[in-house]
């Protein structure tokens, strides 16, 4: 499960827990303490500076009063303090991060550059069911439609609860439209490029990859980490 804390000051300061289950189901929990949740302890003055309170050598009071005594004379300011290399380097991440803009640009191409511009949308129909064993109603798939944005077409597929394993099923067209995709996203032979086809949700919650996943009963797949791309854009290879 993934969770966030959400921190508020306000008139009045209160705690949000917000949790993703795996049955898809969002819960929002009031939490009394932070401090005691997280184990740290939060400075007062500029509601900032944190410090373990399990620290095995019992250094968290001393590092927070020293903390303190300086916010204190900062009036709760946070201070930074930035130390500039010695030769600057240009930050210049849309041609550093992308190989492909990279390439074109040293190559005087850079007009070759083309956005994404083939790609596969899909959107979930869940109910809610209320299952013997769980505390609370789930969330089940009982549809599921892809639109497949090719060069030469654009076409839907869908898949629903009449057939087994509609999910995998879906999944596994997917994952041959996408060759497609692949193909038509392709620049020169000689630009590098990354291949990854994107697979993305329409109007979907965060929690619709929790359907997926939770739907795959197959040994085909291997799910792997993609700490680059962003949550609701699912690479798929
Ligand atoms: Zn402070
Ligand atoms: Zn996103």
């Amino acid at each position: 499960s993934e969770t966030e804390v959400t921190r508020e000051f306000h008139s009045r300061d209160y705690n949000i827990l917000l949790l993703n289950d795996d049955d898809g189901n969002q819960h929002l929990m009031y939490i009394i303490s932070v401090e005691k949740l997280l184990g740290i302890k939060i400075c007062p003055i500029c509601n900032n500076h944190a410090v373990f309170t399990k620290d095995p050598n019992n250094n968290s009071k001393r590092k927070m009063d020293t903390h303190i005594k300086e916010c204190q004379q900062n009036n709760g300011q946070i201070k930074k303090y930035i130390t500039l290399e010695k030769f600057p380097k240009p930050f210049v991440l849309h041609i550093t991060s992308n190989k492909t803009y990279r390439y074109l640009l040293a190559h005087n191409r850079e007009s070759k550059y083309k956005a994404t511009q083939y790609y596969i949308t899909f959107r979930f129909q869940t109910e809610i069911q209320k299952i013997r064993g769980y505390q609370y109603p789930i969330l089940v798939p009982t549809a599921i439609a892809s639109t497949i944005k090719a060069k030469n077409y654009i076409k839907t597929i869908s898949f629903d609860k009449t057939q087994d394993n509609f999910v995998e099923k879906w999944l596994e067209q997917v994952f041959s439209e996408a060759l497609q995709i692949r193909d038509d996203n392709k620049f020169a032979d000689d630009v590098p490029q990354r291949f990854e086809v994107y697979v993305i949700g329409f109007d979907c919650l965060k929690s619709a990859t929790t359907l997926i996943f939770k739907n795959i009963k197959s040994m085909k797949y291997e799910i792997i980490d993609r700490p680059e791309l962003c949550q609701c854009q699912h690479g798929t290879r």
